[in-house]
């Protein structure tokens, strides 16, 4: 035993002491600004005779075919490893490895470890171990750090347990560093930090059916027994790689976006940066207030929509602290909104209870057919579309440059994004956008970028390049019963689950927010709480029994895997892009990032009354 691990006299369990210290003060930041310039903060209306007819149709799908297999991406593999490095903390922690037994072994120190600890402690269930790969909690908050970090779902809404902390965040759209530090002191206050062992990747989890545990593998030479592993390590942890010709030769500096290097000075340098998803949206802005010269290279476009940013006001404060239950009553506003777009502008008036709806509801003479319906959404996804287009137009002074920026697919299929100073920083003479449609940046070398025969000599490289969807190692070395892993069962038979929490053939073991995990909103953190209050109620209903384990049965699962299937196929009109929501157009119905159908809860109730899909063994 080292200062790492002790024993609390009072429970006999054991108590941790493994957070790591941060790096670097450098590491700091901010989200995004609140500006003046109304201009900037309201969509121009729909442009006159906005119809999403034939023509329009047949550009969509030009923009779409153009860059069909032009997404290669690799993991972090030999000398890029060295971008997975945890460059937010101080060494590990030492300590000794661990072989001993615990209840629950949860897999990630996330919203989702912080809300399962805070639902299993209230619930009684303490013997609990959390394993997290970084050196603190967190999750996505911890890995990523970039300049202009900052929650898109309104933080009045994502933070959970607002009232029980008594905090109000800052901003409307709070940065990633306050919401770090607002995961920090959840740990703190919750008792957290004494149950996680940080700095420890698992490896691998095996079922072993004769004592009924699963056997935990880790990083650290640990090999501990559970008999119940949660696996809670979110779906976008593992960064990734564009696959580009030469990009071991760059002499520079260079890093991921998700392991912001801090040490290296931007001011004045010349930086580019690859990539134009929801993190460059959001860093470019940051980029350009201290960079000599800034190249963005950009294969699509992403839709960039009105943030209009503020801080919380005064009366904001003074109405919440006397209204109890405020920001719970917030969460289940915004989980009823059903339309992305409407739920990420986020209507203070609605999601205070001051007015009942948004929008009128719309009355049809006769009810529409289930393609009716995805037409009209594809319509009016397309207006929406337009009026993001002529927000370029607006703001974007140089026509090429403006052209290059719209995005031609239904609002939505790709990840939506909203800034108003991303599309502003375009105008500044110091930042170029290289449009690299539709295959992107073909080649690096010692000095820098090269397209299409233009070298473009850069100080710093900076790959926001985005994450594998699923890919950590967790979801690859679970190994159920006879010895098959989840990889192999998903691969040969497509994913196969029920809730997406439970697969057939690997007892005890929950995934949290995993594929076709539904009953969340927008705001992905409702997802974890309906996910978290299911596991806690799974545990219950087995102690009542008398159950030590417990299984899915198959022909539960083909149902719930049949109907997401279905699901995915009637609106598969609505993703017609490429993006990493449809495995980047390869996804199987079914199998695609996230559950699209509205039924998760509906499922979820009658298998609670029913106890069917189940099969628990004394
Ligand atoms: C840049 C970015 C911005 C986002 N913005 C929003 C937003 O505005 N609104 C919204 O609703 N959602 C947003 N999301 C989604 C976000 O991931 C979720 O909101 C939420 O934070 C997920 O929490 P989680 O605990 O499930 O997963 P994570 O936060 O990803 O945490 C999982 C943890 O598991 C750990 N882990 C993984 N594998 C292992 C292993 N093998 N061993 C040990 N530990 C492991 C990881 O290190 C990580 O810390 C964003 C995601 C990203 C990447």
């Amino acid at each position: 035993m080292n200062a790492a691990i002790r024993i609390d006299p009072e429970t006999g369990l054991k108590v941790f002491n493994t957070r790591a210290a941060k790096a670097s003060e450098k590491i700091t930041g901010k989200g995004y600004s609140v500006l003046t310039d109304q201009k900037l903060k309201e969509l121009p209306e729909t442009p006159a005779g906005a119809i999403f007819n034939a023509e329009e149709q047949a550009r969509y799908r030009m923009f779409k075919e153009a860059r069909r297999g032009a997404a290669d991406y690799m993991g972090m593999e030999g000398e890029f490893k060295k971008y997975l490095d945890d460059v937010y903390s101080e060494p590990p922690i030492p300590r000794e490895a661990l072989t001993d037994e615990c209840e629950i072994l949860v897999v990630g120190a996330g919203f989702g470890g912080l809300l399962l600890w805070h639902r299993l402690s209230e619930a009684g269930f303490v013997d609990v171990r959390f394993c997290e790969k970084g050196g603190d909690v967190g999750g996505t908050w911890y890995w990523n750090r970039y300049p202009g970090i900052a929650c898109d779902v309104e933080s009045y809404s994502y933070l959970p347990l607002l009232e029980e902390m008594g905090y109000v965040p800052s901003m409307k759209f709070a940065s990633g560093f306050e919401i770090l530090e607002y995961c920090q002191n959840l740990a703190q206050r919750f008792g957290f930090y004494d149950h996680c062992l940080f700095h420890t990747t698992v490896k691998g989890t095996t079922w072993d059916e004769a004592s009924g545990r699963w056997i935990v593998e880790t990083d650290r030479g640990d090999k501990m027994r559970a008999r119940f592993v949660i696996l809670a390590n979110g779906i976008l942890t593992t960064p990734k790689l564009a696959r580009i010709a030469g990009m071991e030769k760059f002499q520079g500096e260079s890093f991921h976006t998700s392991r912001w290097n801090y040490n290296i000075d931007l001011r004045g340098k010349t930086v580019g940066i690859i990539g134009t998803g929801a993190t460059s949206v959001q860093a470019v802005p940051e980029l350009a207030k201290i960079v000599g010269q800034l190249y963005v290279f950009q294969r699509t476009p992403s839709s960039i929509d009105v943030r209009d940013q503020r801080a919380t006001t005064d009366e904001e404060r003074a109405t919440w602290a006397n209204e109890p239950g405020w920001a719970r009553a917030r969460r289940a506003r915004f989980s009823k909104i059903s339309a992305g777009r409407t739920a990420i502008q986020a209507n203070d008036d609605y999601l205070a209870g001051k007015i009942q709806d948004i929008k009128q509801p719309k009355h049809h003479e006769r009810e529409l057919t289930p393609e009716e319906l995805t037409q009209k959404q594809l319509d009016s996804n397309f207006r929406i579309m337009e009026q993001i287009r002529a927000r370029v137009d607006a703001i974007v002074k140089d026509p090429k440059t403006a052209a290059a920026l719209k995005p031609y697919y239904p609002y939505g299929c790709k990840r939506p994004t909203f800034h108003d100073e991303y599309l502003p920083a375009f105008n500044l003479p110091h930042v170029h956008l290289v449009d690299t449609a539709p295959r992107g940046v073909g080649e690096i070398n010692a000095r820098g970028v090269v397209h299409e025969g233009v070298e473009y000599p850069l100080d710093v490289l900076i790959y926001a390049t985005g994450f594998q969807w699923m890919g950590t190692s967790t979801f690859n070395m679970v190994t159920g019963r006879g010895g098959r892993t989840l990889k192999e069962k998903w691969e040969t038979e497509g994913t196969r689950t029920f809730l997406g929490l439970h697969s057939h053939g690997f007892p005890n073991l929950f995934i949290v927010t995993g594929p076709q995990g539904g009953g969340g909103s927008f705001n992905f953190t409702d997802a974890i709480d309906a996910h978290s209050d299911y596991v806690v109620w799974m545990l219950q209903t087995m102690r009542k029994r008398g159950a030590r384990v417990m299984d899915v049965r198959k022909e539960s699962e083909e149902a719930y895997a049949d109907h997401c299937r279905d699901v995915d196929i009637a609106t598969a009109p609505l993703r017609d892009c490429i993006s990493y929501y449809n495995g980047e157009g390869n996804a199987a119905p079914g199998s695609l990032a996230y559950y699209g159908g509205g039924k998760w809860h509906k499922f979820r109730l009658q298998a609670q009354s029913t106890l069917e899909p189940y099969k628990f063994e004394d």
